[in-house]
């Protein structure tokens, strides 16, 4: 039996968290309920899911389609692309059966990169190897989420043609781009072993998905979305607070600049998995407390406090001012309402 491996390579950093993961997770369960009702893919997909952030896991091994269950997916820290290609590239030279003279292989695989940020390793090893052993005999469909993605690393990997850009994420975009994947994986399985049929895609909804245009200048990559991770005084669970730049003009005396700001955009509860999958690097970007707006209750326990500071340079969530324990340093002190022209507090930002 000739199988068709299909593999999901899967960012789940900390720009994912909340609707877009939600999303990815519902998606993933949309596939294997369609694929499972057509009897070519259930007589060659195989399906795998590897999610990566600041670490790499596989969240399903090589699975048919009949006994496949779609995974729920973490969150980390971190856009490890290079350590998650170089997982593929080893991955697919354990589970993937090369064809020899003797004995007939897989069909051509079918990755699916779906991610929505920039690297944050080097990739550039990882690319070399992929382009050297792996381009000719893996079809890769990269897919960017949004316009923060870094396209020029995903062009590296695949033809212009395979890099895309899910413009905007809205629940029936994403719906319409989720149909679009199983009719991909559909039609490969229907045309597994001609050879005029098999690199072609099906036609894409141009108003959702657009095709990598190498004469145009490609997207500046924006990645300065600020991340934090805080942690719930009660249940010791960590939740991501996501913050938007936005500049604002400043009026001091007579004259007046423009500044940056950071608006509350966010707060994402995430399991403690979150740390297993984040980078082992220590943050190191930093944002002046005096330039964050806005600040979120703490979405475990509902504290009406999601983001006090602690002398240990974390930030977790309190009922109110009094005696409060940090979950972080363990360390337990008094705290009181920050007040207006406080000197700003350095917070450690996570890598997104
Ligand atoms: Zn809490
Ligand atoms: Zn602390």
């Amino acid at each position: 039996m000739r199988r068709l491996p299909i593999y999901f390579l899967l960012d789940v950093s900390e720009s994912m968290a909340g609707e877009a993961l939600y999303r990815l997770e519902d998606g993933m369960g949309a596939v294997i309920k369609t694929l499972r009702t057509d009897p070519h893919a259930l007589e060659t997909v195989w399906i795998s899911v590897i999610a990566f952030a600041g670490q790499v896991r596989q969240l399903a091994p090589l699975t048919e389609v009949a006994s496949f269950v779609a995974p729920s997916l973490p969150v980390g820290g971190g856009t490890s692309l290079g350590k998650a290609l170089s997982f593929l590239m080893d991955e697919i030279d354990r589970s993937v059966v090369r064809s020899t003279p003797d004995r007939k292989g897989d069909w051509k695989p079918i990755v699916f990169l779906i991610t929505d940020g920039k690297p944050t390793d080097d990739v550039a090893k990882a690319v070399e190897r992929w382009r050297a052993r792996y381009a000719g005999s893996v079809s890769l469909v990269a897919i960017s989420i949004g316009h923060s993605a870094d396209l020029s690393v995903l062009s590296q990997l695949t033809d212009a043609g395979n890099v895309l850009t899910l413009e905007e994420n809205t629940d029936a975009n994403f719906a319409k781009f989720i149909q679009w994947v199983t009719q991909s994986v559909q039609a490969r399985s229907r045309s597994v072993g001609d050879i005029t049929k098999e690199e072609k895609l099906p036609e894409l909804d141009k108003s959702i998905l657009t095709r990598l245009n190498l004469d145009k200048p490609l997207d500046r990559v924006d990645d300065s979305n600020a991340f934090f991770v805080s942690k719930c005084q009660k249940t010791q669970l960590p939740y991501l607070v996501k913050f938007e730049p936005r500049s604002a003009r400043v009026n001091a005396g007579q004259a007046s600049f423009d500044s940056l700001a950071y608006v509350l955009v966010g707060c994402y509860p995430v399991k403690n998995t979150y740390f297993e999958m984040s980078a082992d690097q220590p943050n190191v970007a930093t944002v002046d407390s005096n330039q964050l707006h806005g600040f979120p209750s703490c979405p475990h326990c509902g504290n009406p406090v999601g983001f006090a500071m602690c002398d240990c340079g974390n930030t977790f969530c309190i009922s109110g001012p009094g005696q409060q324990t940090c979950p972080w340093c363990r360390q337990t002190a008094q705290f009181s309402r920050g007040q207006e022209g406080d000197p700003g507090v350095d917070l450690t930002r996570a890598r997104g």
